[in-house]
């Protein structure tokens, strides 16, 4: 069944010819045809067009050539741009929008011979923890299909855990790679901001957006960050440092290393269950050879109100460009202005909107000084705490979630109660840090748990080598939903 391999395992055995990827391919159409009614991962994707990419592999193998993903089928989060495709950020207002280009990333896996298939699901314009801000209907938890996926990036972790995929790239802005993977039993990684281009990454926060990947393991993780990584003059925002081979850094040996351990997050609201988890996985990376320390994160309880400030003020900066003139559907009104409204009222979410007017608010005359600048000074403080923590640890562990995937609808009422969900995950955005979730255990009903790891900028190489070392002692990756 070609659809349940890794990138590494996929890529084995194209190599000695016992796959093609076209089988590959059809095995993960075949696999979305019998599963995704259930589970509303793919919001569409074009089975001509990607058993053609995958014929073209085929043939460029036989010809000799080789390429880290020859043949490799990725899905692809609705905020990312693949040229001819349809472009929708899970939202009514962008209507039958293609996009005219690839994104930097799509290019890249292009480049690096992917069958780059499929829309797949999320919140609206990547706002939200649950992806039932999506307009077309939650994603949902192939390991109890009643309760959420996760988000922003649902969608794509419900693909990879699910096996209708082999790799999926998602966006984190404040946790919506790692949340969704942590919550649906995957590894999700949150790259360094500036280490990939977000050149055709539908802007959400532009200071917080990140592209990564949500994988089977953390090799896949390693794999697929070497090849979307990496300059880009088109984003002014990337930084122009070498990519090291990721892979290299997946030694198992993590003798030595120091993990902090945040004293501020033993949080009101952390599930026993998940906290008993993390615990343990941190445990093992104990007995592997590294030294645990408690650290102290001070300003961590205004992490939450900064985020849900600076993300919100930039949103709504962002989505001034959906006016219902250059992009998407149209409501007609009597003057431009009463069409721009219609547009924007019948196009946006609730959520959307909720953020574009709260970020409106925050930038206001008269509220700017109170709200957004002081969310600007608090962000300083939160990443100096961690630069601080990093003189004295290598990598931070903490749960990825507070607890593991709630019912559809628990939440949805309560929008604060969501935002608080995201308390783990936010800081590294706001500190542009990298992040990783790996899957640590499982509930007593057998939801899926994630333990984060947070390094230092740039520091990927450490945060893959731990999480992999803690893999390799660990079968919780392996483990797979029952859909049948
Ligand atoms: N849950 C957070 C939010 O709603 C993070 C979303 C994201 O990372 N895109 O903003």
């Amino acid at each position: 069944m070609p659809h349940t391999l890794t990138i590494s395992q996929l890529t084995d055995k194209l190599t000695q010819g016992e796959l093609t990827s076209r089988d590959a391919t059809q095995s993960c159409l075949d696999r979305i045809a019998a599963v995704d009614d259930q589970l509303n991962a793919f919001l569409s994707h074009d089975p001509a067009d990607a058993l053609a990419q995958a014929d073209a592999a085929d043939a460029a193998r036989a010809a000799g050539e080789t390429k880290p993903l020859l043949g490799v089928p990725i899905a692809m989060k609705d905020v990312i741009a693949v040229n001819g495709h349809p472009l929708n950020c899970a939202s009514k207002i962008l209507g039958d929008f293609n996009s005219p280009y690839d994104a930097t990333v799509t290019q890249k896996l292009r480049d690096a011979g992917a069958v780059v298939f499929g829309r797949v699901n999320m919140d609206e314009f990547a706002m939200g923890s649950s992806t039932e801000n999506s307009a077309f209907g939650p994603a949902r938890n192939p390991w109890d299909t009643d309760r959420i996926s996760g988000g922003s990036s649902g969608g794509s972790a419900v693909a990879v855990a699910a096996d209708e995929c082999i790799a999926s790239l998602g966006s984190d802005t404040g946790g919506s790679i790692r949340q969704p993977a942590a919550l649906c039993g995957c590894v999700g990684l949150k790259p360094t901001y500036g280490r990939v281009s977000r050149y055709g990454l539908v802007a959400f926060a532009s200071s917080l957006d990140q592209i990564g990947p949500i994988t089977k393991d953390v090799r896949d993780a390693a794999t697929l960050l070497g090849v979307i990584a990496g300059e880009d003059p088109r984003d002014s925002t990337n930084v122009p440092e070498p990519v090291p081979d990721y892979t290299a850094a997946l030694t198992g040996d993590i003798k030595g290393m120091k993990i902090g351990l945040p004293r501020e997050y033993q949080v009101d609201g952390l599930d026993p269950e998940v906290k008993a988890a993390t615990d343990a996985a941190v445990a093992e990376l104990e007995k592997l050879g590294a030294e645990i320390k408690e650290i102290s994160l001070p300003h961590t309880e205004y992490a939450i109100a900064t985020y849900y400030i600076i993300a919100t003020a930039e949103a709504s900066a962002n989505l001034a460009r959906f006016e219902g003139v250059r992009y998407g559907a149209r409501v007609d009104g009597a003057s431009p202005e009463q069409m721009n409204r219609a547009t924007r009222g019948a196009g946006f979410g609730e959520e959307v909107k909720r953020r574009i007017i709260l970020g409106t608010y925050v930038l206001s005359s008269g509220y700017y000084d109170a709200y957004y600048l002081r969310a600007q000074k608090a962000r300083t403080l939160i990443r100096q705490d961690f630069l601080n923590a990093f003189e004295q640890v290598d990598l931070i562990a903490s749960p990825t979630t507070p607890t593991s995937a709630f019912k559809i609808g628990e939440k949805s009422g309560d929008p604060l109660q969501m935002y608080l969900s995201d308390v783990f995950t936010i800081s590294c955005n706001l500190a542009g840090l990298c992040g990783i979730s790996v899957p640590c255990g499982f509930s007593k009903i057998g939801l899926p748990m994630g333990l984060q790891l947070l390094g230092q900028p740039f520091g990927e190489p450490d945060l893959l080598r731990a999480a992999h070392a803690y893999e390799q002692v660990t079968d919780w990756h392996t483990k797979q939903p029952n859909l049948d």
